[in-house]
């Protein structure tokens, strides 16, 4: 699927009456059109969402998109992978505000994925910010002031360990969680599968009326939107169970044999999508292997699976 993109990057886009979204320039295979960063809020205090990675042009974008009268009371961002993060320190110090977020890059880490670190799990790690760290650590549930209807933080593990996603009124900035035009890394350990749809789950339990994600354009039907995320991820744990009920099969394997006609640039990153399926459905007793779940490992339904 392309990535759907209205805008040019450098340019500021008027969402909503006090939503400003600026593009930065870092197109990819991974980011589609490049890291969306959101403004919130208008005319006095405004909190930047995502401030994208650390290129000076991008940064200098985002204060000149600034009235005077307005002032960054917070940045923050929705994960520590460079970018969405890279640019919050220079940011910071630039309009003297906050950095907040859930954690640090291995922040939030789920039992599961931390005993598969503690094993020697090889791989992951994909764009991460290890030198990351926020000013202050926010919750799930905090509620920021901004614009008079506060910016509601949701904590939404999956993509990664420390994610989150923002409500904003009836708005939903989902970050790496959910995209438009495509679905999202999950890479053991920094990702995990369980934890996803888990997160999945809970924002469909919200009616939204938009979502801004990180990558691409805005979603208007963001209930349809979930829904599909969803049924892709359990179409793919069924194609996973259905293949190695054929043949028992390691996570390269099994992403060469499912994803066809995926572009060779996105090959390693099936490979670890298909891994995080793998590792879950032996967490839930679907699968079993002989030793701990990693890339090498080989996986065999259980009676159950
Ligand atoms: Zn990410």
């Amino acid at each position: 699927m392309k990535a759907g993109n209205t805008v040019q990057a450098g340019v500021v886009d008027w969402i909503t009456d006090d939503i400003r979204r600026i593009l930065a320039p870092n197109p990819s295979p991974m980011t589609g059109p490049g890291t969306n960063t959101y403004i919130l809020g208008r005319g006095t205090d405004v909190i930047v969402v995502d401030p994208g990675p650390e290129d000076p042009s991008h940064i200098a974008v985002i204060l000149a998109a600034l009235a005077p009268a307005e002032r960054v009371t917070a940045i923050v961002v929705t994960h520590a992978h460079k970018d969405h993060s890279a640019a919050a320190r220079p940011l910071a110090a630039l309009a003297s505000a906050p950095v907040l977020a859930f954690g640090d890059a291995a922040s939030g880490r789920s039992p599961v994925m931390a005993r598969l670190v503690a094993g020697g799990l090889a791989g992951g790690g994909e764009g991460a910010h290890h030198a990351f760290r926020p000013d202050r650590c926010v919750a799930d549930g905090a509620v920021l002031p901004c614009a008079g209807k506060g910016l509601r933080i949701l904590h939404t593990p999956g993509h990664m360990g420390g994610h989150i996603c923002v409500a904003f009124g009836d708005v939903l900035l989902s970050g790496d969680h959910a995209m438009g035009w495509a679905s999202s890394l999950i890479s053991p350990p920094d990702g995990d599968m369980g934890a996803y749809m888990a997160s999945l789950y809970r924002l469909m339990e919200e009616r939204w009326r938009l979502m801004l994600p990180g990558h691409g354009d805005p979603v208007c039907d963001v209930a349809g939107r979930l829904q599909a995320l969803a049924d892709h991820r359990r179409a793919r744990e069924a194609e996973v169970l259905a293949a190695l009920r054929t043949r028992p099969a390691n996570a390269a394997t099994l992403a060469r044999s499912i994803y066809h006609g995926t572009p060779a640039a996105l090959l390693p990153a099936a490979q670890r999508n298909v891994l995080a399926h793998l590792i879950d459905l032996e967490h839930r007793n679907l699968l079993a292997c002989t030793d701990l779940p990693g890339p090498d490992t080989i996986f065999t339904p259980t009676d159950a699976g």
